[in-house]
């Protein structure tokens, strides 16, 4: 089968042909028909620290997908051939304490597809039959194939109570940007997003956002008096993965306010602590997706009528993904979709 694989240590990803996968027992095969393409991926592509620390190469990498079941293993209780279907990609043990507490989204034996484990770029993939999730007939392949990073923004969003509240997003990748959609259905009252990127600050103002900030320009707090923020933000959502921007949301919440902290902040970030002590600040590290409580309430929200059809600014056949990474390095795009 055709595959894109990280095969050589070094910057760039090969479209090659992969031996087909075998179906388990418990496994279901799927033909994939979208891939779409995650920041990871990029890290993966790009051969940076993170990607050097965790990958054993060859790899077929990519956990964002959507296709068509191929093949069932013969113990497989739920699904059947044909069905359209996307999937969670932390596999977890099933047995460790929080797995069996129903919290597996904090199993610490998960491993991930694409990164531990071959992935979803590739003409087949292989998972176990719990890890499938079943689309919505409503529900186009394109957007099914990105509820991955839908998952992280709405796990994230739901955490708190955001209704009526003023509501500080650092970072406007994708994931923030579908933030920004979510915390405007549910009904927070303020949404700010802030970032480094016109493009993309543009797009999350077309996904509902009640102000972009350009932080290069602009500081947060001047815009408090025109929002009407007596005195900081009651919610947080650090997507950004960047220092900078978590201080800066820090020093604009309000006391008592609730953070969820999703982008992967660099060891050597330091902070003011004083920040966190005397405003009384509560933070909750993000991981993934609450398995499956998030799945459900995604499929709930879009047909409920939240539209996220924004975010995915660019398609292209799975030959062209050369072109698709160069956009997603230019950071001028919001989704990206490959077609198989
Ligand atoms: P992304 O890299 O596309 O988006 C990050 C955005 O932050 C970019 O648009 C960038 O311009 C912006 N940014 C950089 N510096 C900034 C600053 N000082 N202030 C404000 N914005 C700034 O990433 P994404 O795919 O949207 O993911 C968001 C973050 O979440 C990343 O850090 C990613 O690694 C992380 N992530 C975590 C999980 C998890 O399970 N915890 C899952 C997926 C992604
Ligand atoms: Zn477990």
């Amino acid at each position: 089968m055709k595959a894109l694989i990280k095969k050589f240590p070094e910057k760039g990803i090969w479209l090659d042909e992969a031996p087909e996968p075998r179906c388990g027992t418990n496994d279901v095969k799927v033909r994939i028909t979208h891939s779409a393409i995650c920041g990871t991926d990029l890290h993966i592509f790009s051969w940076d620290e993170w990607a050097k620390r965790n990958l054993k190469l060859p790899l077929i990498i990519g956990h964002e997908f959507c296709g068509v079941i191929e093949e069932i293993g013969p113990g497989v209780k739920h699904y059947v051939v044909g069905q359209r279907v996307s999937g969670e990609g932390h596999i977890n043990c099933g047995y460790c304490r929080n797995c069996r507490a129903g919290k597996s989204h904090i199993c610490h034996k998960t491993i991930g597809i694409g990164i531990h484990r071959n992935g979803s770029f590739a003409e087949y993939l292989i998972m176990p039959e719990s890890n499938i999730f079943p689309v919505d007939d409503k529900i186009p392949s394109e957007i099914a194939a990105f509820f991955d990073p839908f998952g992280n923004a709405t796990h994230s969003s739901l955490s708190h109570n955001i209704i009526g509240e003023d509501v500080l997003i650092t970072g406007a990748g994708p994931i923030g940007i579908m933030a920004v959609a979510i915390c405007n259905f549910v009904g927070a009252r303020n949404i700010v997003i802030t970032d480094i990127n016109d493009y993309r600050l543009k797009l999350a103002k077309s996904m509902g956002a009640t102000k972009t900030v350009n932080i290069t320009k602009n500081s947060v707090s001047t815009f408090y008096d025109e929002l009407g923020i007596n005195q900081g933000f009651d919610i947080g959502l650090e997507m950004s993965g960047n220092p900078l921007a978590f201080n800066n949301m820090l020093e604009n919440m309000y006391h008592g306010g609730k953070i969820a902290l999703l982008g992967l902040l660099p060891h050597s970030t330091t902070i003011n602590w004083d920040n966190i002590i005397f405003k009384g600040l509560e933070i909750k590290g993000i991981y993934g997706r609450e398995m499956y409580e998030t799945w459900y309430k995604m499929v709930q929200l879009l047909k409920s009528g939240l539209d996220i059809s924004k975010i995915l600014t660019h398609t292209l056949p799975i030959d062209n993904f050369e072109e698709a990474f160069n956009i997603i390095e230019s950071g001028n795009c919001g989704k990206i979709v490959l077609e198989w």
